[in-house]
């Protein structure tokens, strides 16, 4: 197993963490496997840092033998950033079509796109699973109730527009006179940006939870 995620409550205060847990973390067989997502295993888990502090060993992560590339990550950082997001793929049935009017409007008078501004396809807590093909939302083994997105690992990081942390801005452009949806990436940081996985074809991984069962139960679905 590979780490692939790692987030302490203190960082992330909009997510609810199970009670006497503060630490989340997310690993997965970073292998193809034969099952209905064809792709890593992943395995989540809510832990208390104080217990995992008490054990602590230092030293080198395990690297697995072997692995698929598309499910290895590079070892980086988050800089969580709040955000308002609406839904993309998830739009109400219909609501698409009935504001494209609206969209093509926005995008004449104001120059931005809905979805580029209002949306996020970005690794991300919370808002809307980050799908690349429609939505396939699953409902709770124990409970049958629609599961909460948790979180998206995305492959998709670009290294411009709306979304680009400030920190990481090209500082040749000017910022006061560019819009966050034409910023674009100081090339130095780009080097370094995101987790490097390719995900299949650009896809991503979506977590969801139920809060309602016990010991919030959790799974996942894969796209790409
Ligand atoms: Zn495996
Ligand atoms: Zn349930």
């Amino acid at each position: 197993m590979v780490p692939v995620v790692q987030l302490y409550a203190r960082n992330v205060p909009d997510l609810v963490f199970p009670a006497g847990t503060d630490l989340l973390q997310i690993l997965w067989c970073p292998l193809v496997h034969e099952d209905d997502q064809y792709a890593a295993n992943p395995r989540l888990y809510w832990r208390s840092s104080a217990l995992i502090a008490a054990g602590a060993t230092a030293g080198e992560p395990p690297r697995p033998h072997t692995a698929e590339g598309d499910y290895l990550p590079r070892p980086c950082t988050v800089s969580p950033t709040p955000a308002v997001e609406y839904p993309n793929w998830d739009l109400p049935e219909g609501l698409g079509e009935l504001l494209d009017e609206r969209f093509e409007a926005l995008k004449d008078e104001r120059g931005y796109d809905y979805f580029e501004v209002a949306t996020t396809q970005q690794s991300k807590v919370g808002g809307y699973p980050g799908w690349t093909q429609p939505p396939d939302w699953p409902d709770c083994a124990g409970c049958g109730t629609r599961m909460e997105h948790l979180l998206s690992v995305t492959a998709t990081e670009p290294g411009m527009g709306r979304w680009l942390p400030l920190d990481d801005r090209d500082p040749r452009q000017d910022g006061d006179a560019t819009p966050s949806w034409r910023a674009e990436a100081d090339p130095g940081a780009l080097v370094a940006f995101g987790h490097g996985m390719d995900l299949g074809d650009l896809g991503g991984m979506y977590f969801f939870v139920c809060r309602i069962c016990p010991d919030t139960p959790y799974t996942h679905r894969y796209d790409c």
